[in-house]
């Protein structure tokens, strides 16, 4: 057995991982004790990456309109089809739009490719979705994308003010870092987010804030500290600039007319306040409620301008901390993948480092001007402008917002070339050629954290089919095209010329200095060592990267959402991510585990709305934004205020028959940054009434045509729920339509209710259930675990499995909560209604939940909160 040293496919925390391939070729996966970021721990989606690697949806070889090609023919493809469009057009008629899942070294070959060799800056990721606001936020206040704190600051603080971000989800290891020292002593939790998500449950305060409305909250604590005389007089007059323009800007945000405006009680604003105003050691960590707003660069500023004016910058326990979604959103910064980006931190405006980068590239061109940035990129497709699309590593049919214009984009581009690890995205289903790259595990190159941290992620498995490193097709598509300089043996080639370049035109005025790695031999790279630029304080001297050295405050007014509300879409749409599913679910689609938290696409909306829109808890309910929308599950919730709804983004076409929450969503984006607005779209909601609803388990996928379909991977085959809004003439014949039965092997029995939409059936083959599908006219009330678990299994009554529920008690684990432990609300439910004044600990202890990853504590406090009764009926 080999253990590998690698790190986590999924969030900006970056936690190392030791990946151990079994004698049986099952790859074990455990966290790293040794990496800064983790310390060993793992959350749910990390623990089951072992369990994401097989190759049932992987893209095996290289495809050109729909049939297999050999590498070469398809290379040459890419390679004159770009040639000829950048001939008869000019350079800005092709573009890449790439992905914060590329290694660095991927990144950067992209990057130079596009902008030194063809000669356009229209290369753009969906990193330009996740956080391009807090890189535009930190160019405006430090002349750098400079990320000022590390993690360790988390730990030394004495106040996290967590902004826009559910941490206990979506960052869970940096949570758990959080919760083991709030444990220990008295550090504080303050949460500003309009939901109450399971970290505004645990926080010490949550201001449940209107959507959009941060920059209100922010003036007004500049304005209150001001006013309070509550400031670093000494560091502002050093160290910054533009301290009476922020405060002109912030000056009418009196408490009062924030807590208006934010359309929350004074009091809690004021203790909010009041608490900043008295705590030296804060740390204000921000995401992605902060980022996706068409005010999102403002938002940021107007966090950082707080922090400069209490001096709590370049200290130990306090700063403005932007936590990225992707594992490398900061690798693509370092190497300037983006659009109005240049290479290592070098600015793609200034003339003098566009000729310094030209010149160490020895390229025979260099763009003068930034790109299209991601929405404008595909407005341009679309347009006809951009003829020629490569897409590597993404999936923007259903991660971009309007996904509409996505698709009629894709549908007019005369050539689209997709570049992914799977076979059959709504992306590649519209791509002229279609290449196979490495995935997690084949792939080797470096990553950068959310906290500047390089780390190596390191290849363990032989690639899948043909399928290669995304630096190496982009490279020998270059290379196809007759431009030198692509030859790369290795990434660590590429590497080592990055690092290189980040010493160009610097002398100390750029902290991204990667001197120190340029010269690492094969062996030195191989083993080295997670390494952090900048330190863990690079503003620790007080010196920022303007032209005068110092920060700068910047004025930020109050802007309302890009879209409100109107009659006929009364709803604001929040969408985002859930526990256990990762972006457009091609890797954690693949774990039938991370399925037991969130099986359904669906909606959390406030208990009042359900009640005025007659929507019932477990219903379905249509999401209709301008140009499109969604079917999905209703979730009742006091999570999210009346008039707001809470979407995931995740599910798609594989998994549910019509969920892209981003069908709902418009692209109005942030003026400086280009990020659109994704938490805050105006939707109608309304009952879906369907004739039946039903639940099926299958050891085969099944399909069938419904209006709603959901589909989930179990150990042993599948489970769907669905629905449709007209009966089936004939249940016998809907059942023949969609399961595979074998005469003379299988065995069915079945049960036709009074009611026509009530019908009931099961199929064994040797005695072992294969089949089941259950429908009522009501949403359907089911043991869900317990009748997957009996997929394949011998059948010693059959009538359990027609009744949806076993008939002995205690068989039945309820709907799992613990997905590392596989441990169910039932179990935890008997223990806590056996011990009501158990402790969280206990309750771990005894029942096993929560001793994973520690993702589902925060759900295992809420079950202590509820009463027991209630959590019987919930199942
Ligand atoms: Fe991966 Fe979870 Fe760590 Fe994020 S927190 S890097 S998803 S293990």
């Amino acid at each position: 057995m080999t253990t590998t040293k690698t790190t986590c496919a999924y969030c900006g925390v970056g936690c190392g991982v030791l990946a151990t391939a079994q004698l049986d070729g099952a790859i074990t996966i455990k966290g790293d004790p040794d990496h800064p970021a983790n310390h060993g721990r793992l959350c749910s989606k990390g623990m089951a990456l072992g369990e994401t690697l097989g190759h049932e949806q992987r893209l095996l070889y290289p495809k050109v309109r729909g049939q297999r090609s050999l590498w070469k023919d398809a290379t040459d493809l890419v390679a004159e089809k770009f040639k000829n469009t950048i001939a008869n057009y000019g350079p800005d008629s092709v573009a890449f739009y790439v992905s914060g899942q590329f290694l660095t070294e991927d990144y950067y070959v992209a990057n130079k490719l596009m902008k030194g060799f063809i000669g356009s800056a229209n290369i753009d990721t969906n990193s330009r979705l996740c956080m391009s606001s807090a890189v535009a936020g930190h160019k405006r206040a430090f002349g750098a994308d400079i990320v000022p704190c590390s993690y360790s600051d988390l730990e030394k603080a004495d106040l996290i003010v967590l902004v826009g971000s559910n941490l206990a989800w979506c960052h869970p290891v940096l949570f758990q870092r959080i919760q083991a020292e709030r444990e220990k002593r008295g550090l504080k939790l303050v949460v500003i987010d309009p939901r109450r998500t399971v970290t505004a449950e645990v926080a010490d305060l949550h201001l449940p804030i209107h959507p959009g409305s941060d920059v209100a909250l922010f003036n007004g604590l500049l304005a209150e500290l001001y006013r309070r005389g509550d400031y670093d007089d000494r560091f502002v007059a050093a160290h910054t600039n533009g301290l009476a323009e922020a405060l002109l800007a912030a000056k009418p945000c009196k408490v009062q007319q924030v807590a208006e405006a934010i359309k929350l009680d004074a009091k809690l604003v004021e203790e909010f306040y009041n608490l900043f105003a008295a705590t030296e050691k804060t740390v204000t960590a921000f995401s992605m409620g902060v980022n996706q707003s068409s005010s999102g660069t403002d938002k940021v500023n107007a966090i950082i301008n707080c922090h400069l004016l209490t001096g709590r910058i370049g200290v130990a326990g306090a700063g403005p901390f932007s936590i990225t979604g992707q594992p490398n959103a900061m690798g693509g910064r370092e190497v300037g993948g983006m659009a109005n980006m240049l290479a290592a931190h070098m600015n793609i405006e200034n003339p003098k480092h566009r000729d310094a980068v030209q010149d160490f590239w020895a390229a025979p061109t260099m763009a003068a001007k930034p790109g299209l940035k991601a929405v404008e990129l595909f407005q341009a497709i679309k347009d006809g402008k951009v003829k020629a699309l490569w897409i590597m590593a993404t999936n923007p049919v259903v991660s971009m917002p309007n996904s509409e214009v996505v698709m009629a984009a894709l549908k007019a581009c005369p050539f689209v070339v997709v570049s992914d690890v799977t076979a059959n995205t709504e992306t590649a289903n519209f791509a002229h050629v279609v290449l196979p790259a490495k995935g997690w595990g084949e792939k080797d190159g470096m990553v950068t954290n959310s906290e500047r941290r390089l780390s190596r992620q390191r290849a363990f498995l032989a690639p899948a089919g043909e399928a290669r490193a995304d630096w190496k097709i982009i490279s020998d598509v270059a290379t196809t095209m007759g431009f030198a300089g692509f030859d790369y043996a290795s990434p660590s080639e590429i590497f080592s010329e990055f690092a290189k370049l980040t010493r160009v035109e610097n002398d100390g005025t750029r902290q991204l200095d990667l001197g120190a790695l340029a010269e690492l031999s094969q062996c030195e790279y191989d083993v080295l060592a997670p390494y952090q630029w900048g330190g863990a304080s690079p503003f620790a001297e007080k010196k920022f990267e303007t032209p005068d050295g110092r920060a700068r405050f910047v004025a930020t007014p109050v802007k309302s959402v890009a879209a409100p509300v109107t009659e006929a879409l009364p709803f604001i749409l929040n969408t985002g991510r859930i526990r256990d599913q990762w972006h457009t679910m091609t890797r954690t689609g693949l774990a039938p585990r991370l399925f037991n938290h969130r099986a359904e696409p669906h909606i959390e909306i406030s208990p009042l709305d359900a009640k005025a829109l007659g929507l019932e808890d477990a219903g379905l309910a249509a999401i209709d934004g301008v140009d499109g929308g969604s079917i999905v599950r209703v979730l009742i919730t006091n999570a999210v205020k009346p008039g707001q709804v809470f979407q995931p983004m995740h599910w798609s076409q594989p998994h549910a028959a019509r969920a892209i929450a981003n069908r709902s969503t418009k692209a109005n984006v942030d003026p400086i940054s280009g990020q659109p607005e994704l938490k805050a779209a105006p939707v109608s909601v309304t009952p879906f009434k369907a004739k039946w609803y039903g639940y099926c388990v299958s050891s085969d996928r099944v399909e069938m045509l419904v209006a709603y379909w959901s589909l989930q991977p179990l150990a042993l085959g599948y489970a769907l729920e669905c629905a449709d809004d007209g009966l089936a003439d004939d249940w016998q014949s809907f059942i023949a339509s969609i399961a595979k039965f074998e005469s003379g092997h299988d065995e069915i029995c079945f049960v036709q209710g009074a009611n026509p939409a009530q019908f009931r059936c099961a199929i064994l083959r040797d005695g072992k259930l294969r089949f089941a599908f259950l429908a009522s006219d009501q949403p359907i009330s089911v043991s869900r675990h317990w009748l997957g678990k009996e997929l394949g299994q011998p059948l010693t009554n059959p009538l359990e499995i027609l009744a949806g529920r076993p008939l002995q008690e205690g068989r039945d684990e309820g709907a799992i909560v613990c997905a590392c432990m596989g441990i169910g609300r039932n179990t935890i439910a008997k223990f806590t209604t056996a011990h009501p004044s158990a402790s969280l600990n206990m309750v771990c202890q005894e029942t096993k939940a929560g001793t994973g990853c520690g993702s589902c504590r925060p759900e295992i406090v809420r079950m202590m909160l509820e009463t027991p009764q209630h959590l019987q009926a919930a199942e």
